[in-house]
């Protein structure tokens, strides 16, 4: 018979803290939780990502990619509750919604999935460590107040943008706007810097018409959390995280940019959709034949669905600017004929200058690339956040929710940003009456890629965020110690037995 054997310190170690991690399905939410999932699996931590079907096989190639390099991260599939009254069959993610009334049903679905998550983390061999959900899934703190297990939530903006949220509520700034005309100026009050917004461009998400007891349940389980993750990093906005931790009296750990988690293309790729191979060659060596910094690359994320009249300004601007321009349209902004006509004709007069890329692209594979020297953006705070951490100067166009106060940060704190001039919030599908014209376009651009003593401060501004960027994430950076105590502090706790 074998002698037993004796414990080693490898068989006495306690298992890796389990980070359980709950995204809202819509990209902008996701993409980063699925980055944060990949840097707590690099360091030695498991992670597991809960989402539904159409989501998981979005994510096959992350979850290919990991098995592959042989990180603990799995994805885990949950079943999208049927029958929910309002919502079409199929639909799962925001960004496949074509009608606004479909949004409500949409998040009323997503609070059906407290059975099954709680089935699921009933049935592990130990209890995780912890579940890290977006704020948006305030459903996930009664499961982790049923299970016993800590809970953090993620917040997707800035801490500048968390901070002027919570000062609003806090200061009664919605009740103080509400009866205001569209153009008085209000200053956002407890902020360490002066920031105005209009009664339009006020913080809050969730806070309209129809949307209040799903407010009250994210607020509260923001409340009720052990702390936040957010993807922004010290060196970039140090005075609004120490503001933004003490308003919210709980730990604020910030992890980022988590963008830089992807170092190789085939990682980049796997973000978000399916990426277009061949489309995607023939885009970079198109790059390659431009000179460094001299293209302007246009994407509005992943929501934004531009109507002809103002995809038609935008077109005609970067036409007029006469620079090098990249220009990301999907798919449903051109599929009537005669846009495709206009884009098709655009494209023959702007040849060998502009490319229009129809679809989705890996918006980190362009900003990286030495070519890109400027980003037309809808301040999506992932998108802001990939340009600065890549040294990249913007053009600000806010569509809605954080967007225009993400562009004060980088406009009026940050100095990497030009306003394109866009002063209140369309609704998702109705752009038609924002008052930006190409005009805006041609003047914003020229400011951004001209040159002269602005530009260059503000390009040399942004390319030493992107070198900071790199550093808060590298061994002794501040994102990559955060990182190393939040694994260790759910080390220490350990994992119970179920
Ligand atoms: N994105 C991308 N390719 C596209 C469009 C978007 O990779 O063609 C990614 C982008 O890099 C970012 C996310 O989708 O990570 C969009 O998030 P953001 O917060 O900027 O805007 P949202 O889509 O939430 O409005």
């Amino acid at each position: 018979m074998a002698p037993a054997e004796e414990p080693t310190a490898a068989t006495l170690a306690p298992p890796p803290p389990h980070f359980v991690i709950v995204p809202l399905v819509a990209q902008g939410h996701t993409i980063p939780m699925v980055d944060l999932a990949r840097l707590l699996a690099e360091r030695g931590a498991r992670a597991s990502l809960v989402t539904t079907p159409v989501n998981s096989a979005r994510l096959r190639g992350v979850a290919d990619q990991a098995a592959r390099a042989k990180l603990a991260l799995e994805v885990v599939e949950l079943p999208f509750p049927a029958g929910v009254d309002g919502l079409p069959p199929g639909i799962e993610n925001v960004d496949q919604v074509t009608d606004n009334n479909h949004f409500i049903p949409l998040f009323n679905a997503l609070q059906r999935l407290a059975g099954p998550l709680e089935a699921y983390l009933r049935g592990l061999a130990a209890r995780p460590s912890c579940i890290v959900a977006d704020w948006c899934n305030g459903w996930t703190a009664g499961v982790a107040r049923s299970l016993g297990i800590p809970r953090l939530f993620f917040h997707g903006p800035s801490c500048f943008y968390s901070l002027c949220d919570l000062n609003s509520v806090d200061h009664g700034l919605h009740e103080q706007t509400a009866a205001a005309s569209d153009q008085e100026k209000f200053v956002v009050p407890g902020m360490p810097v002066h920031v105005e917004v209009t009664k339009a461009t006020a913080p809050g998400f969730l806070n309209s018409p129809g949307w209040e007891a799903l407010w009250v349940e994210c607020v509260e389980a923001m409340r009720t959390a052990d702390g936040a993750v957010v993807n922004t990093f010290l060196d970039l906005e140090d005075q609004f995280v120490a503001c933004y931790e003490a308003a919210l009296g709980k730990p604020v750990w910030t992890l980022g940019p988590f963008c830089l988690a992807n170092k190789d293309a085939e990682a980049m790729a796997s973000r978000g959709n399916k990426t277009d191979a061949v489309q995607q060659s023939a885009v970079t060596a198109w790059l390659d034949t431009k000179d460094t910094d001299s293209v302007v690359y246009v994407s509005f994320g992943s929501l934004v669905r531009k109507l002809p009249k103002l995809l038609f300004e935008v077109g005609h601007g970067l036409e007029d600017s006469g620079k090098p321009f990249l220009w990301v349209v999907k798919e449903p902004e051109v599929a009537a004929p005669e846009v495709r006509e206009w884009l098709e004709a655009l494209e023959a007069r702007t040849a060998g200058r502009g490319l229009v890329v129809r679809g989705w692209v890996p918006q980190l594979a362009m900003l990286s690339h030495r070519a890109v020297g400027g980003f037309v953006t809808h301040c999506g705070w992932n998108s802001l956040l990939e340009s600065i951490a890549h040294g990249v100067p913007v053009v600000t166009w806010p569509h809605f929710a954080d967007q225009f106060l993400n562009e004060r940060l980088v406009v009026d704190v940050l100095g990497v940003g030009v306003a394109i001039g866009a002063t209140a919030p369309v609704m998702i599908f109705d752009d038609e009456n924002m008052p930006v014209g190409r005009e805006d376009v041609v003047r914003a651009v020229a400011a951004l890629m001209d040159g002269g003593a602005e530009a260059d401060e503000r390009r040399r501004k942004a390319k030493e965020y992107g070198e900071k960027a790199h550093r808060a994430m590298e061994k002794g950076g501040s994102s990559y110690e955060n990182l190393t105590q939040l694994i260790e502090s759910f080390r220490q706790r350990g994992g119970k037995e179920g």
